[in-house]
């Protein structure tokens, strides 16, 4: 019998669209959303991409265990990988793997008839080469300013420390055609923007038959029109040839917003790493993107401490990053995962190295932050704004194409409609504040 439940969401972008499409699916059933508890289910979507990630969704298990939800349902990543590790946690009722995702709808109803005492029973496959791309949602997934849209799934590039080619399998595709309409359909509903997301976006279309490309796929929802704006998550560095640059670079359709996983800049952890490429071609296209989109906005990620990462190493990574123009750095420190190679490496590097390395280089993307944000003051964006005001300020929000969230005053029903807001100030922490124009 349907009831109330809850999503909670660890890890990518991908997660995020996967929650959300079994949330709408759900709620074609019968089933009511809702924010927190008390609910009767909650539906739990994992991530495992690191050790510290599995221990988060660990924690998050046993939250809504303590905080009395009546059933809970375990799924993704982490659940894919350890699946037992999850059903032994108290207050489990099932877990789910990957490709099973899309019978959640159903199989929650089976749960009424789980008497509970022993772990959870497990409804998850060994990871398959003949996965096929799964949307899990048929319909059009929104309830955001800024949709996501997953078009690609898994990865063949296994990373020395990633496990998630193990979780997720090998790298398929929606098919374009599919993307056009879903696409179409977001813009139909009303959306200003869709956010293209995969695991390896950069390898979208070549499972397909005829094989596609990512640059192909965005030259065709340019070329339709159907949509003001799209957004494309993370693509890796070694992607990014020509056609690619001029698809994300020549479509003012395309938002100014390029976020790259560099990893390191140093080519021998690089090598270590088995990431294809070199510090200096990331500077390059650094350099390339943002000569060629004036403001955009280009964000790293970097992995701190991978094992035999020296303190000269570091300093390289450290110097590449300080020398690029960039709007942001996400930094990530290194924990081993087990069942990936990294994890049995030589030469770890000691956890309170890793802290000063990560300390030091976020201390270097809040000054890359403020510097890259000092250059809009006094400028104006036209854009939606969010649905939410924001919770710390209560102002209204706008986002901009190169990814500036700024705040401002207004009255509740200019949410969700388009406002042309000037940049007037960047506060503490890289708060960016407006006024309506
Ligand atoms: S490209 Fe590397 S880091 Fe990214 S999902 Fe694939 S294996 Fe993991």
């Amino acid at each position: 019998m349907p009831g109330s439940f809850t999503t909670v969401t660890l890890g990518c972008k991908v997660n995020q669209y996967e929650s959300e499409a079994l949330a709408h699916r759900l709620v074609a059933e019968g089933w009511r959303r809702t924010d927190g508890p008390p609910v009767d289910l909650c539906l739990i979507n994992t991530c495992t991409v690191t050790g510290r990630a599995a221990m988060q969704s660990r924690q998050a298990v046993r939250r809504a265990a303590r905080q009395g939800a009546r059933r809970i349902l375990v799924t993704g990543c982490y659940a894919q990988v350890e699946p037992e590790a999850l059903a032994a946690i108290d207050g489990v009722d099932l877990v789910v793997g990957h490709s099973e995702k899309h019978r959640i709808p159903s199989l929650v109803n089976d749960l009424e008839h789980r008497t509970g005492g022993g772990p959870a029973p497990l409804v998850v496959s060994p990871r398959s080469a003949a996965w096929s791309f799964d949307a899990i949602c048929d319909a059009v997934v929104g309830g955001r300013t800024r949709p996501l849209l997953k078009i690609q799934d898994g990865c063949d590039a296994f990373c020395a420390y990633c496990i998630v080619p193990y979780a997720r399998g090998r790298s398929r595709s929606m098919p374009g055609d599919d993307v056009l309409a879903r696409v179409a359909a977001l813009g139909a509903a009303g959306y200003h923007e869709v956010v293209l997301t995969g695991i390896h976006l950069g390898r979208y279309g070549r499972d397909l038959a005829p094989p596609a490309t990512l640059a192909g796929l965005l030259r065709r929802i340019d070329t339709a029109g159907a949509i003001p704006r799209f957004r494309v998550s993370s693509i890796e560095p070694q992607e990014f040839d020509a056609a690619l640059i001029g698809a994300l670079t020549g479509s003012p359709r395309c938002c100014r917003h390029f976020h790259v996983p560099l990893q390191s800049g140093d080519d021998e952890i690089l090598r270590r790493m088995g990431r294809p490429y070199t510090g200096s071609e990331v500077s390059d296209l650094v350099l390339t993107l943002t000569r060629a989109v004036p403001g955009a906005g280009v964000g790293l990620d970097v992995l701190v401490g991978f094992p035999g990462e020296t303190e000269a190493a570091f300093e390289r990574t450290y110097q590449l990053a300080a020398g690029l123009p960039l709007a942001y750095l996400h930094v990530f420190p290194f924990s081993p995962r087990s069942g990936t190679p990294a994890a049995r490496m030589p030469d770890p590097v000691p956890d309170a190295v890793i802290t000063r390395r990560c300390a030091r280089l976020r201390g270097l993307g809040q000054r890359k932050r403020l510097d890259f944000c000092r250059q809009f003051v006094g400028q104006q964006f036209t854009f939606p704004v969010e649905g939410r005001r924001d919770p710390r300020s209560g102002l209204l929000k706008i986002v901009t194409d190169n990814y500036l969230p700024v705040l401002f005053e207004g009255p509740d029903a200019l949410r969700e409609t388009t406002v042309t807001v000037r940049i007037e100030a960047v506060g503490r922490g890289a708060s960016l504040t407006g006024h309506l124009d």
